[in-house]
């Protein structure tokens, strides 16, 4: 019997025994061609040299030191490394050890800002319906999912949750994109009024919606007027891109395609790629100063921020992305594997929707083609096509059921960047 605890208790997976490149191998020696990355996390793909060297290196160095004692060489690379490329305006990165706490991060970072600067009522965080920010509780109660939310509801912090911006279902026949975008992130105006300005610390929003959505890009300025609706008001904008960040869309940060930047900014999976968990929290010069000018001491921390080992899996990761060519790599393969989704499916009376960003590609199922009804949840009929797929040595990532009563089934498609056209 074994003694592990799984998150699925009745299910029966298979043990992995290695990877290489875009296929993953069970002990059973069956092969599977890695169609998601995990969870959008294994750009690179398996057994990747360059990184496992980087990793090795720092372990016959010192694998770990404590942040309290140490600063480390990997750690402040990475940082300089992350900067150079980030967004304008962002300029302090603080490492955690994936998504969920660097989410975290981000919602006490913005609770210590307006302290700092005297501002001690706001606490409110406005987020979307339709979203996924971690599984720890700030993190939970910060997404729009109401099913992973339910069992812990009374356990969390205030927030509350506005339109997402998903054109397939929502936008209307007389409406242009750029109306319909105008239209729902008015919205985040409207909840601003109803909480009260003075109430509300942040806005946090995940720039391609991924595990809730299938990889559902916004429509043209709609950041833009997110934007101005968090300045005017001096509400901060954390934009999650643990999911679609670190070149998954054809750019490095996601939001490099709606030409808007942030105050924070939260990134994991990719990151780290799979070699090392490891995430990160970039926020502005602004924010970082309040606290340096006032407290100096950031409330929050983990043992294992700033981590060496996993610093320096992340440093050859970025490096590969940035100097090695692999995100510009992600948007020309992106663009095949879009065209070839197209031309397999467009037309299939199953198929509502194909969309999204680089290699961060969604496929949602309707029952009705022309009325776009979707699906029974009770079918489940995204979890039954992972499972026909992951029989048939193809591994995606599924969402099935509703969110809001309006979803219904999505497959998520977040390959390995070194995918060819074979694959
Ligand atoms: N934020 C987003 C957008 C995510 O997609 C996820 C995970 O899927 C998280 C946060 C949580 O990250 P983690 O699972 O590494 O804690």
């Amino acid at each position: 019997m074994s003694h592990i605890f799984p998150r699925h208790t009745k299910s029966n997976l298979p043990t992995v025994d290695h990877g290489k490149g875009v296929y993953l191998f069970d002990t059973e020696g069956k092969c599977y061609l890695d169609g998601s990355g995990g969870a959008a996390v294994s750009c690179l793909g398996h057994g990747d040299q360059d990184v496992i060297e980087a990793i090795k290196q720092q372990l016959d160095a010192v694998p770990f030191a404590h942040t309290s004692f140490f600063t480390s060489k990997p750690a402040e690379a990475l940082a300089d490394k992350l900067i150079a490329h980030a967004p304008e305006g962002l300029d302090r990165v603080y490492f955690v050890s994936g998504g969920s706490e660097a989410v975290e991060s981000a919602i006490k970072l913005a609770r210590q800002y307006f302290l700092e600067i005297g501002q001690p009522q706001r606490r409110h965080i406005i987020a979307r319906r339709q979203s996924y920010h971690g599984n720890t509780l700030g993190a939970l109660a910060t997404g729009g999912n109401l099913w992973r939310r339910e069992p812990f509801a009374p356990l969390m912090i205030d927030t509350s949750h506005i339109s997402p911006c998903y054109e397939y279902r929502d936008r209307k026949e007389d409406e242009s994109a750029f109306d319909y975008g105008q239209r729902v992130a008015n919205e985040l105006e409207d909840e601003i009024l109803r909480v009260g300005a003075e109430n509300v610390m942040a806005f946090f929003a995940e720039p391609v919606v991924g595990a809730t959505a299938g990889a559902l890009p916004p429509v043209e300025g709609y950041f833009k007027r997110i934007r101005e609706i968090c300045d005017q008001y001096g509400i901060l904008l954390v934009l999650d891109e643990v999911m679609c960040g670190m070149g998954r869309t054809g750019t490095l940060f996601a939001c490099e395609q709606d030409g808007i930047a942030p105050d924070i900014l939260t990134t994991a999976k990719g990151l780290g790629a799979g070699y090392q968990p490891i995430g990160a929290m970039i926020c502005t010069d602004t924010i970082y100063k309040a606290i340096e000018d006032g407290t100096g001491f950031f409330q929050h921390g983990h043992t294992y921020i700033g981590h060496p080992t996993a610093a320096a899996g992340a440093l050859a990761v970025l490096t590969k992305l940035t100097d090695g060519g692999l995100v510009k790599r992600a948007a020309e393969t992106g663009t095949k594997l879009r065209a070839a989704l197209d031309d397999a499916f467009g037309t299939h009376p199953y198929v509502g929707d194909i969309r999204g960003r680089g290699m961060f590609l969604g496929i949602e199922f309707v029952e009705d083609k022309e009325s776009k009804k979707p699906f029974d949840p009770a079918l489940a009929t995204a979890k039954h096509l992972k499972k026909a797929a992951f029989e048939a040595g193809l591994i995606c990532y599924p969402m099935s059921g509703t969110i809001d009563g309006k979803f219904g089934d999505h497959i998520l498609l977040a390959p390995p960047f070194i995918y060819e056209d074979a694959h």
